[in-house]
């Protein structure tokens, strides 16, 4: 298994909580894949991974932003042809395409009734930025669209035929109540939806929601609040048939992301475009640096990629980190076998506190979070960690 990331590095506004790299000039769109296409024709020949070349089938490909459906359908059309031209798509693939409500109801996709069909036919799953049905939260933290467009967005969807559609939505947004949430999630899952990834808000460093927080314009969700989002969200997704997968993630039976599922399992990937990180699945990491200007200036060099090897005690937190994270958990033999027995018994030496309490379970096979323990798992990942 491997997996493709492209970036599409625009949007239309910039929403107050974001710090993703992106541009707010779309309009440079087709310059930008002309770009894209270079890069790929420039990395074609570079391994996947040690003795993998990356003439294998990938299995996931996933185009992230940014906003990828500021992109025109005939535009969409050109950066798959050029990744097909350059790389090997498996017959199976789950090719995910990020869109924002606004451009499914107003924008790009909303002119030609025939566009969402032809997405249909180069995607197979939509993860659409909802993040909530408030209209006054959703004008609090400078989305494009109101409830009303993520809810048509989503019919729009259906009848197209996506038949696996993901919703983001986020929990603890500033004057965001218990109640308002659940509002939330009920609307979400009223929808006949498939996936959901819904996120605590992060007061990111730069964004401005930390600015009107350190001026006192807006208060973060206290703990006792955010607790009881995180619980609700859990009880209404299990209601509803969604497996609990990843800390953030909820699917039904056999609608877990497998793009974001191999972040987690240590697969390999390649990322294309200013930003996007590829990982050999192995040890080495490397990312394309965060500028439009410099990508656009040459896309193929070298000079804009950062390299970073991990070493053994890097490796092996990024395994509990990610092991962590989803509801299977640490997988034990396979820190047995990658980082020695002397590990494993570190792992399980660290963790007994945690077991003895309640808040990790060994299963023999794997070491996983208990439900009473997700909201705290910070504290417990640092702790494991070498
Ligand atoms: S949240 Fe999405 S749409 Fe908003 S600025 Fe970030 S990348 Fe762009």
């Amino acid at each position: 298994m491997a997996g493709i990331y492209v970036h599409i590095p625009f949007c239309l506004s910039r929403c107050a909580y974001c710090d993703f790299y992106s541009t707010t000039r779309p309009q440079r769109a087709d310059d930008y894949l002309v770009a894209l296409s270079q890069e790929m024709q420039a990395r074609r020949q570079e391994p996947l991974s040690e003795g993998v070349a990356a003439s294998v089938p990938f299995h996931t490909v996933y185009l992230g932003g940014g906003t990828p459906s500021v992109l025109t359908v005939a535009q969409m059309e050109t950066l798959m042809a050029t990744l097909r031209n350059h790389y090997v798509v498996a017959d199976d693939v789950e090719a995910t395409v990020e869109m924002n409500p606004e451009d499914i109801v107003s924008g790009a996709y909303a002119a030609d009734a025939h566009s969402l069909l032809a997405l249909r036919m180069m995607f197979n799953r939509v993860s659409l930025g909802i993040q909530s049905f408030d209209d006054q939260l959703l004008g609090i933290i400078r989305r494009r669209h109101n409830s009303s467009h993520a809810i048509e967005a989503v019919h729009k969807l259906q009848d197209a035929g996506f038949t696996n559609i993901s919703v983001d939505l986020i929990y603890g947004l500033p004057g965001q109540t218990l109640e308002m949430w659940e509002r939330d999630l009920d609307k979400a899952f009223s929808l006949g939806i498939q996936h959901l990834s819904a996120y605590a808000l992060i007061f990111e460093p730069g964004t401005a929601i930390t600015r009107w927080r350190d001026e006192g314009k807006v208060q973060e969700a206290d703990e006792e609040t955010s607790v009881a989002m995180y619980d609700s969200l859990c009880r209404k997704a299990r209601l509803e048939g969604f497996e609990h997968y990843e800390i953030s993630n909820f699917a039904r039976p056999g609608f877990a992301s497998r793009h974001n599922s191999s972040y987690w399992n240590g697969v390999p990937y390649l990322g294309f475009g200013p930003g996007a990180h590829s990982y050999d699945g192995l040890r080495t990491r490397r990312a394309n640096k965060p500028s439009l200007e410099a990508y656009m200036t040459s896309p193929a060099c070298q000079a804009h990629q950062s390299i970073e090897y991990l070493t053994d005690e890097e490796l092996y937190n990024e395994t509990v980190l990610c092991g962590l994270r989803t509801s299977k958990g640490i997988d034990l033999e396979a820190v047995r076998r990658r980082f020695g027995a002397d590990r494993l018994d570190y792992l399980l030496r660290m963790a007994k506190p945690y077991l003895q309490g309640g808040l990790l379970i060994n299963t023999l096979q794997f070491l996983h979070l208990s439900e009473l323990a997700v909201m705290t798992s910070d504290d417990i990942i640092s702790s494991l960690m070498a």
